[in-house]
This record gives structure tokens, C-alpha cells and sequence, in this order.
């Protein structure tokens, strides 16, 4: 019988390994930056264009290979660091497996460029697909650039499955700042088609979070400290009320390398047991350093994943640093509000007075703007609310009948009740209703109404979503923008990256009514917002849009008008737990099912659900 088994050629061999290293740009630059701390370099600079689909190179001022090393490098499970197995026990450099450069080698277009110190002329090689294309002498400085061209352009199906732009940029992004937070003592630089996303000097920690995060982060650090026969523990983690909403800046470092750990995030959210409001999520950067016989780092590709030794007692020592830590520099914010309020500063008065007051107005914000007369609603919003704003600015403006608030523009009056319920279409037909429209809320959080059939039971929050959601779009698509001008222009800060992504929404958001100032470097300023939109939600809103925008986007512009209304329509959207008045209940039922797609939220969840006389009859049978 003939014989069946062949060896794999090397370069399908390494194509296959490669699909374990190289998923995505992000991984490259994740690889070459590791090997070029490994080398010692002092200076690291990393340059992108189209998002490290076209190129990706690390050029570093290490030591650099010799012209045999160089050539060596790119050969599978080639590496300088590790001799024996039990090398792996003791690992201090990032890595050990001498797969990166052999599996990036063969998927797409390498050059490169290297000298030592020792050598006057350095080695440049050519390699495409796993072949090498050239290798020659050249001039160059000491250290080593690696440049990696037209990744995947041997494998078009892994080409064409990359994501948009920003995703794949986010990813970068997300690697350069793990590499650059766990080595404030080397200089890393990230360009990206030609702009400098990036430019971070030797620095202490707090310097170079404070350099990645922008200026102000500063505020928000609590310091951690702890030092056991276990485990040294350093790092910052955000005081309470600067958590985020939804995800934070999360990290872990391991013996300088960023990890993974589920378990011990679950240490530091207990440590904040009863600091942090619902739903939020506390932002930290923490440095663990171990003994490394008593990790095993090895049990994941990518190695972002651990395993200790003694798990449970480094998530004990961890909670306990860091709820010494918020004891120590008394963050607990019910210190905050105990705080005798005739302390308090005339500067930090003068800081503080065109923001802070605004929160209480915004506590009678109506989000169902004008009641109508004869739904019994009080018009509690423009009463309290205008005073409210007139109380606080009086003495500090001139009087003038522009205020914010006359300028206000209210949406149409709420649509009529009975043409509604005998729209023609099948969701609306069976809500016709006999008894008109009494609504009742319970529990805050649904909303209860009589239809013809039986009962309709609406979902408040993901109801209003719905309707602020086609407000949005029909905005966008439209002419008619309504802004309601700011007082006082709002200056937010943002890192770069955030600020980037801002850039490329600014067109979309103005569509929706945002009125920008001056863009920056890392701040923007704010002159209008939407008329739906009140002045103090404006800087947790546009924080979701960020946030949301870090998760997949879809492409084109389309696409961002999409994204931009549903994060706006979800963190304007009346909330479970909020009262609604009479009116107001009425008045969302109605602008629900004058919605073209009542039935479900932005989001696709049901927005209500309904229960007709004959499946009540048999729940009492
Ligand atoms: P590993 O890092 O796991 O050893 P790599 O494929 O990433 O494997 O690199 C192979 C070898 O090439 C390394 O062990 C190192 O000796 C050398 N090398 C790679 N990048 C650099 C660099 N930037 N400077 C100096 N040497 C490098
Ligand atoms: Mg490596």
C-alpha cells in the first residue's frame, strides 16, 4: 500500500502557524514592539497607514542582529531567549516561542532593516510569503526596523475579513498603550497616516497614564501600594465617582506584561463594593510583580492570559491594597457629601458654579417637552426649570431675551391620539382602543395601557429609545436642525484617539444638533446641543457615544448616523426607575406607535408586549 503522510512545506507550515499569532494588524505591532523591548531598546517608534493593512513598522534603538541572527530570525521556533524548557520557568524577557517573525514573514511583506553596534554596515532582507527576496549589506543606524507590508495579501479571505479602519485602529491602539503603559522608562511614539497619534517621553507611571489619557486623568488617580512575600503591588486605580459607565481603562500587568484576568478584576470590583453608582465600572491600572517560577504564562498563544500559583491569596491581598488605598486618601464619596459646604473654596466656587447647578435643573427635565393642556399633566418643566436657569445666572449676564431658554424650539404638539390608533397598519390597528388612553406606570419602569383587544404593557425606557431614535435619524437625514444654544460654551477633554473618533462623528453629531467650537489637541468645545438634550447629560453622552463607537463599528457614514442615533437615543432615553407623570406616560405611548417601527428598540427588544381579555380569562381558569 502506498505511503500517504507528507511533510508540510515550511511555508504552508507557517502560514498554518501564523493564523495563531497574526489575527489581526494589532497583533503585529503587539509582536514587534515585544521584540523590540526585548532588545533593549531605549526609543521605540511605531508607524501605521491605512490602519496596518498597507503598513505597520517598529523601528527601535536596540541592539540590533548580526547579519546571521538577522537571517536566523525569521526561521520557526528561532528565538535568542530561551535554550532549555526549564528556561520558561524563569522568563523575564516578552518572548520566548520564535514564532512571531516567521509567521508574519509568511503573510505578508517584510523589510528588514538592522545593526549592531559592533558591526559598521548593517543587514537589510526582503522576505514575501515565507521566500526570501533579497538580503544585503546597507548603511544603517543601530537597532532594527521591521516594516510589514500588505498584511494577508497572500490570503485574500483573511484580507478581505479585517475590519473597518477605526476597528482595526481601536485594536492597535489598545496593543500600543498596553506595551507603552507597562514601560513608562522608553519613549514610544505611534504615527498613523502620517498624524502622530502618539508622542509619549520617559516618564513615571502617573506621567505616562496621564500622557496616554490626556491631562485630565491626573485628578482621577488613587495610588496603590502593597508589598507582600507573595506579591508587589503598584498602580493607580480611578477614584469612585470617575468610574465609567460602561467599560473602563482596565488594566493588569504581570511581571510588565499586560494581562488578562477575570478573577482578579472581580478583586477590584469588590474592593469598590458600595463606592461605585450601578452599572459602573472601575477604571484601573494595577502592576503585579510575582515570582516567575510561580506563574505559568504559556498556556495561551497570545499570551494574555496566566496562571498563579496561589490565586486566592493574591486576590485577597489585591482587594485589601486597594481598599487601604481608598481609605487612605478618603475617596469614599459619602465624605463628599458630608463635606461642610462652607469650606469650600472661592475658587473652587468659581470653578465648579456654570456646571454644577445645572444638574438640579436637569432633575425636572421633562423629556416629553410640552404637555398637552388636556391630558391633567403639569407643565412642572418650564416653570421650575426656567426659573431655576434665571436664578442662576442673575447678576452674571447681561439680561437678555435671547437666553438659553427662549430659544429653545419644542418639537410638534404630540401626535393626535385618535388618528394614531387607527394608523393602518397591523401594529397599530389592535391598539384601537375604546376607552381612550388611560396609561398607569408600575413600578416606574413599565407603562400599562387598555387596547381594544385587552392591555398593552410598554417598556418605558426602550420605548422612548425607539422614538428619540427615529427623531434622530429623521434629523440627520433632514434639514431641519434644532440646537438649543449653550450660555456658556462647554469645554470637554478627550485623549487623542477619542478625539480622532469625534472628528470623524463631527459632521454626523451637528446633523443631530451638537454645535461645535474650537477642536483641539485633546479638548473640544461645545456652543449648542440638541434641544432634547439638557447641558449636564451632554458630557456622559457623548462618553457612551465614544465607548460605543470603541465596540464594532460597521463602516461608512451610513453607518455613523446609525451608531450616533442609537447611542444618543440610549443614553437620552427615559430610564427604568424614573416617575413619569400622566401626561407624560400618554404622551410617549402616543409618539411609540406613531414610530415606524413601534414594536422594537433600536437595539431590537421588544418595546412592549400585549395581553388580550382572552389570555386573561385563561390565567383564571
Ligand atoms: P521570539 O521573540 O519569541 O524569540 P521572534 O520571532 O519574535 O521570536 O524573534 C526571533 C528572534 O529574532 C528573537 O529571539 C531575537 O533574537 C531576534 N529579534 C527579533 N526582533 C528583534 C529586534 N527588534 N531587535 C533585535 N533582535 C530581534
Ligand atoms: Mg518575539
Amino acid at each position: 500500500m502506498a505511503n500517504f503522510i507528507k511533510l508540510l512545506p515550511d511555508h504552508v507550515a507557517n502560514q498554518i502557524a501564523a493564523g495563531e499569532v497574526v489575527q489581526r494588524p494589532a497583533s503585529v505591532v503587539k509582536e514587534l514592539l515585544e521584540n523590540a523591548l526585548d532588545a533593549g531598546a531605549s526609543s521605540i517608534k511605531v508607524i501605521v497607514k491605512d490602519a496596518g493593512k498597507t503598513l505597520i513598522q517598529v523601528i527601535d534603538d536596540g541592539q540590533g542582529m548580526s547579519e546571521t541572527d538577522a537571517r536566523l530570525s525569521f526561521e520557526r521556533h528561532a528565538t535568542s531567549k530561551i535554550k532549555e524548557a526549564n528556561d520558561l520557568f524563569a522568563l523575564r524577557t516578552k518572548g520566548f516561542r520564535g514564532e512571531a517573525l516567521a509567521s508574519i514573514a509568511a503573510v505578508a511583506q517584510v523589510e528588514l532593516k538592522t545593526r549592531t553596534s559592533d558591526d559598521d554596515l548593517g543587514t537589510c532582507i526582503h522576505i514575501a510569503g515565507s521566500e526570501i527576496k533579497s538580503q544585503e549589506p546597507v548603511a544603517a543606524v543601530k537597532g532594527t526596523s521591521v516594516a510589514v507590508k500588505n498584511l494577508f495579501f497572500n490570503i485574500p479571505a483573511r484580507r478581505n475579513f479585517l475590519k473597518s479602519q477605526s476597528v482595526e485602529l481601536r485594536h492597535i491602539i489598545d496593543e500600543f498603550h498596553r506595551v507603552a503603559l507597562a514601560h513608562p522608562e522608553v519613549v514610544f511614539a505611534l504615527y498613523h497616516n502620517e498624524g502622530e497619534l502618539f508622542n509619549l517621553p520617559v516618564g513615571n507611571l502617573r506621567q505616562r497614564i496621564v500622557a496616554i489619557f490626556g491631562a485630565k486623568t491626573n485628578e482621577k488617580l488613587v495610588p496603590v501600594q502593597e508589598e507582600t512575600e507573595i506579591v508587589t503591588i503598584n498602580g493607580f486605580v480611578f477614584k469612585p465617582q470617575f468610574a465609567k459607565k460602561t467599560r473602563g481603562e482596565q488594566f493588569f500587568f504581570v511581571n510588565g506584561r499586560f494581562i488578562k484576568s477575570p478573577y482578579l478584576n472581580h478583586a477590584v470590583a469588590n474592593a469598590f463594593d458600595g463606592l461605585l453608582q450601578e452599572r459602573s465600572r472601575a477604571s484601573y491600572f494595577l502592576y503585579l510583580e510575582v515570582d516567575p517560577q510561580t506563574i505559568d504564562i504559556n498556556i495561551h498563544p497570545t499570551k494574555t492570559e496566566i496562571k498563579f500559583e496561589d490565586e486566592h491569596a493574591l486576590y485577597a491581598l489585591l482587594r485589601a491594597a486597594i481598599k487601604h488605598s481608598l481609605g487612605q486618601f478618603s475617596v469614599a464619596p459619602v465624605l463628599d457629601f458630608d463635606r461642610d459646604a462652607t469650606l469650600d473654596t472661592p475658587y473652587d466656587y468659581k470653578n465648579k458654579a456654570p456646571q454644577q447647578p445645572k444638574v438640579e435643573v436637569d432633575r425636572d427635565f421633562n423629556p416629553f417637552e410640552r404637555v398637552t393642556p388636556n391630558t391633567g399633566g403639569t407643565p412642572r418643566y418650564e416653570k421650575s426649570s426656567a426659573a431655576g436657569w434665571q436664578e442662576l445666572y442673575a447678576g452674571m449676564q447681561p439680561k437678555s431675551s435671547t437666553s438659553g431658554f427662549s430659544s429653545v424650539s419644542y418639537e410638534e404638539e404630540a401626535p393626535n391620539t385618535e388618528a394614531l390608533f387607527k394608523g393602518k397598519d397591523s401594529s397599530s390597528e389592535h391598539l384601537e382602543s375604546e376607552y381612550g388612553t388611560s396609561t398607569y406606570q408600575l413600578h416606574r419602569k413599565y407603562i400599562v395601557s387598555t387596547i381594544k383587544s385587552g392591555m398593552v404593557i410598554i417598556d418605558q425606557h426602550r420605548a422612548h429609545e425607539r422614538v428619540l431614535y427615529e427623531e434622530l435619524m429623521m434629523r440627520m437625514t433632514g434639514s431641519d436642525t434644532v440646537s438649543q444654544q449653550l450660555l456658556f460654551p462647554l469645554s470637554l477633554s478627550f485623549s487623542r484617539p477619542e478625539m480622532e473618533h469625534l472628528k470623524a462623528m463631527k459632521g454626523v453629531l451637528e446633523q443631530t444638533g451638537f454645535i461645535f467650537g474650537e477642536l483641539h489637541e485633546e479638548s473640544v468645545e461645545i456652543i449648542g446641543v440638541p434641544t432634547t438634550l439638557s447641558e449636564a447629560e451632554v458630557p456622559q453622552v457623548i462618553e457612551q457615544l465614544l465607548d460605543d463607537v470603541d465596540q464594532d463599528v460597521p463602516d461608512p457614514q451610513v453607518a455613523h448616523q446609525e451608531l450616533v442615533a442609537r447611542s444618543l437615543a440610549k443614553s437620552m432615553a427615559v430610564r427604568a426607575g424614573e416617575r413619569l407623570e400622566g401626561g407624560q406616560q400618554e404622551h410617549l405611548v402616543n409618539r411609540l406607535f406613531a414610530c415606524q417601527d413601534p414594536a422594537w428598540s433600536p437595539g431590537n427588544k421588544k418595546t412592549f408586549v400585549t395581553m388580550s381579555v382572552g389570555d386573561l380569562e385563561k390565567l383564571f381558569n
